[in-house]
C-alpha cells in the first residue's frame, strides 16, 4: 500500500509504502545478487514515493541511476495507480561485503540519478543530479532540494532474511512547503533522528498507520487523505515492440528477416517475430 497525507495545517506533506513484495517480485524476475536487488529495491520504492503525485493514466516517472563503478546503476519507472517496474544493469554483479554493511554508494562510483516527469500535456520535466552518497535517498532529496527547491526527507530500505529473500522493503518521503512553521519543522526532524528504520518496524509488525501517527508524527497534527495498493506491473506487449521495430527503419529491419525474439528488459516476457510478422512490419513501413 502507498499512503499519502499531510501534517503540519497541511505545510508538511508525505508519501510512505511497503515495498516488500515488489522488490521480491524484481529478484525473482531479474535474479539479483544482493547488490543489485538493494539498488533496484531502494529505486523501485523511491519511483513508487514520488510518482504518487502523478493523478493520471497517460503520465509516467523514471528515475535512471547511470554510474561508472561495477554496479553500473538501474532504471525503475512509475506508471499510474502504483504500478512500477525496472532493471538493475548489473543483475548478477556479487559484492561479498555488502550483505555486512548494506553500502552499495562504493559499488556505484561516480555517476548521475537523472529524473523524467512526462507529464504528456507538454514537453517532459528532466532533472540530472550527480551521486551523492549513491545509496538513494540521499540522493533523491538531493534532486528535490536543488532541482525542485523542495526541502526533503527521504527514507528508503530493504531488508534480506537469512536465505537472500526479502524480508521487508518501504521508504517514505516528506516534504516541506514553502510557509512550513520552521518550530514544526525542528520537531519532525527529531522525531525522525528517533525513528527506527522502517524496514525493521515493518519486520516487527506494525503498519504504516502505526509508524506515522505514533513515532514519525509523534504529538503532532496529520491526516492520511488517502491509500492504494502498489504492484509490480509491466505494460510491454508484442503491439509495443512492434512499434519499437517499425522506429529502426526499414534497412535495419531488413537484416532481421529470418525472425527475432526480443526479450523486455523489465520483465523478461520473450516475444516472437517470425519471418512473416517481420516483412509485414517492412510492408506497413512502405505504405
Ligand atoms: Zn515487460
Amino acid at each position: 500500500m502507498l499512503f499519502r497525507g499531510m501534517a503540519c495545517k497541511e505545510q508538511i506533506r508525505f508519501f510512505a509504502t511497503e515495498s516488500t513484495a515488489i522488490v521480491q517480485t524484481a529478484l525473482d524476475l531479474h535474479k539479483l545478487a544482493p547488490a543489485p536487488a538493494l539498488l533496484l529495491g531502494r529505486l523501485l520504492t523511491a519511483a513508487l514515493l514520488m510518482g504518487a503525485e502523478i493523478k493520471d493514466e497517460v503520465s509516467n516517472l523514471t528515475l535512471n541511476i547511470e554510474a561508472d563503478g561495477p554496479l553500473k546503476g538501474a532504471i525503475a519507472i512509475y506508471e499510474y495507480q502504483g504500478k512500477v517496474r525496472g532493471y538493475a544493469k548489473k543483475p548478477d554483479f556479487f559484492d561479498e561485503e555488502v550483505k555486512n554493511n548494506w553500502n552499495i554508494g562504493n559499488l556505484l562510483g561516480k555517476g548521475t540519478l537523472n529524473v523524467i516527469k512526462d507529464l504528456k500535456m507538454k514537453a517532459p520535466m528532466t532533472g540530472t543530479i550527480e551521486l551523492q552518497t549513491g545509496e538513494v535517498a540521499e540522493d533523491i532529496a538531493h534532486y528535490y532540494l536543488n532541482s525542485e527547491q523542495v526541502p526533503s526527507a527521504v527514507s528508503l530500505g530493504v531488508l534480506f532474511d537469512a536465505e537472500g529473500m526479502i524480508r521487508s522493503a518501504g521508504g517514505y518521503l516528506i516534504q516541506q512547503m514553502p510557509s512550513a512553521n520552521p518550530e514544526d519543522v525542528d520537531k519532525l526532524m527529531l522525531n525522525l533522528a528517533n525513528t527506527p528504520y522502517i524496514t525493521d518496524l515493518l519486520d516487527m509488525g506494525l503498519n504504516w498507520e502505526e509508524i506515522l501517527h505514533k513515532i514519525i508524527f509523534k504529538d503532532m497534527d496529520m491526516s492520511i487523505t488517502d491509500s492504494y495498493p502498489v504492484q509490480y506491473h509491466c505494460s510491454c506487449s508484442k503491439e509495443r515492440f512492434a512499434d519499437a521495430l517499425r522506429l529502426l527503419g526499414k534497412d535495419e529491419l531488413e537484416t532481421m528477416q529470418e525472425g527475432i525474439t526480443p526479450v523486455c528488459h523489465y520483465c523478461n516476457k520473450q516475444y516472437d517475430f517470425s519471418a512473416e510478422d517481420i516483412m509485414q512490419i517492412i510492408q506497413s513501413l512502405n505504405r
